[in-house]
């Protein structure tokens, strides 16, 4: 199977701007940028996204998760930090390869480009309803 440009990142086919690396994870800069500092972290153990990501890997990548956030987030002093992953195409995912962006926020006064927009409309149920989903869920996860 052809490899994706994060693994090409991975084996130096291609420059990446590194952030953090160690026996496990790496992070580079993203080079389409929706805030300044938007970094990605990866697994070196190729998945393509959560689903078919072992519990190990998933804990290689949480362990390191704060730091980089932290350094990003002070780099610029960003005034929050979204953590967005994206699974399959529908969900916006464009490179399969399991990867985590972290993504520093700013207020319009501080100086640095912001180009995200979060729409979150909410929707209301009744009890009913979410004791169903409650329990699909749970079902699933036995
Ligand atoms: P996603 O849409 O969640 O799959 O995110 C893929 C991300 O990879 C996008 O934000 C792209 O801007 C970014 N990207 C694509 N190619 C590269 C590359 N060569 N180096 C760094 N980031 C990249």
């Amino acid at each position: 199977m052809e490899k994706t440009i994060f693994e090409k990142i991975l084996d130096k086919e291609i420059p990446s701007y590194k952030i953090y690396e160690d026996d496990y994870v790496y992070a580079f800069l993203d080079v389409f940028p929706i805030t300044k500092g938007h970094t990605l972290v990866i697994p070196k153990k190729h998945s393509r996204n959560i689903f078919d990501c072992d519990s190990e890997t998933a804990a290689n990548i949480g362990r390191v998760l704060p730091k980089i956030a932290n350094a990003v987030k002070s780099s610029f002093s960003a005034d929050g930090v979204n953590i967005f992953q994206n699974n399959e195409e529908y969900a916006g995912q464009s490179v399969f390869h399991l990867h985590f962006h972290i993504v520093p926020r700013y207020k319009k006064e501080s100086g640095h480009f912001d180009n995200l927009e979060i729409k979150w409309p909410p929707q209301k149920l009744e009890q009913q309803q979410f004791l169903e989903i409650q329990e699909k869920i749970t079902n699933n996860l036995k």
